[in-house]
């Protein structure tokens, strides 16, 4: 069984910082082909910023990625936006779009929604739109994304006050009666009650490739189910290696499963950046391991 370089910790306090054992330990799991590289955007390879639609990705970040896509037999964008917005964002040919956490994809060009996730679009919108009548402070941004939602609420003048109202709308709110409530860096997620997360999807991927490497970065709540799903398959013989993007705006216990940290989305870049130097120093084809492909998705 792969032992990772960095070991196992129990709590965020303990994760590595020095971006060279980080890399180390990444480099780690990529070797151990069909690999993989899965990466979140918003707050891991793109800023933070006060309207989601203005955020972009770091061009340092994509180069990588791109780059990264000659080497491995994977590199999958996991997001809380929609597939759709993910792809428009990242801009990289090639990759794989996983959305919604996980309840949509687009891969190899094909757009596909969880099955079991279809039936919850309508009771997603009612939900949403109760809260939008129900809460009526400025700066609140309703966001329906298909078989989830999210509301942002970084722009309130109070954030504090509009999380709680939105929070005491949705509990007293039929429609939103069964959905699951995730939260994040100032978001509600608005998700349908089924087993399906960053991490389920991860799993997923890995599974679908035969994967025997998975390197993940993230940065958020949704991102530790990725961090999870990573350990469990460590445990299967996968070598693998999370990376938390850690901000002042996450609790530090959410990362407990990751392996290392790093202190920003520049760093996230300038890892991803290594990386891809790193195998291309190693391997000097440009041609990617051809060996499996996706071609079916979960039922
Ligand atoms: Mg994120």
């Amino acid at each position: 069984m792969y032992e990772s370089p960095i070991g196992a910790h129990n709590s965020a306090d303990a994760l590595e910082t020095d971006p060279r054992r980080i890399l180390q330990s990444a480099l780690g799991a990529l070797h151990n082909q069909p690999s993989a590289l899965v990466t979140d955007v918003d707050g891991t390879i793109s800023p933070i910023v006060a309207v989601p639609s203005q955020a972009r990705v770091l061009p340092a970040a994509r180069d990588a990625l791109r780059r990264l896509r000659r080497r491995l037999q994977l590199v999958a964008v996991v997001s809380g936006r929609s597939a759709t917005e993910a792809r428009a964002m990242v801009g990289v040919q090639g990759l794989a779009y996983v959305g919604n956490h996980g309840l949509d994809a687009i891969i190899g060009g094909t757009s596909t929604m969880f099955p079991d996730a279809v039936p919850w679009v309508p009771r997603v919108r009612a939900a949403v739109e109760h809260a939008q009548r129900s809460v009526l402070i400025p700066g609140i941004q309703f966001e329906i994304k298909g078989p989830s939602a999210t509301l942002h609420y970084r722009r309130t003048d109070d954030p504090r006050q509009a999380r709680q109202a939105l929070l005491q709308a949705l509990a007293t709110c039929q429609e939103a009666a069964g959905l699951r409530i995730e939260e994040g860096r100032r978001v509600i997620n608005l998700l349908p009650p089924l087993r399906v997360t960053k991490g389920s999807a991860v799993s997923w991927l890995a599974e679908q490739l035969s994967l025997r490497g998975v390197v993940y970065l993230g940065d958020d709540r949704t991102d530790a189910h990725a961090f999870e799903s990573l350990r469990e398959m460590r445990q299967q013989g996968l070598a693998t290696c999370g990376i938390a993007v850690v901000s002042h705006e996450t609790p530090r216990s959410v990362f407990g499963c990751a392996d290392g940290r790093v202190g920003s989305v520049q760093e996230a870049a300038d890892l991803l950046t290594a990386m891809a130097d790193a195998l291309a120093a190693r391997e000097p084809t440009e041609d990617r391991p051809s060996r499996g492909s996706i071609t079916t998705r979960r039922a």
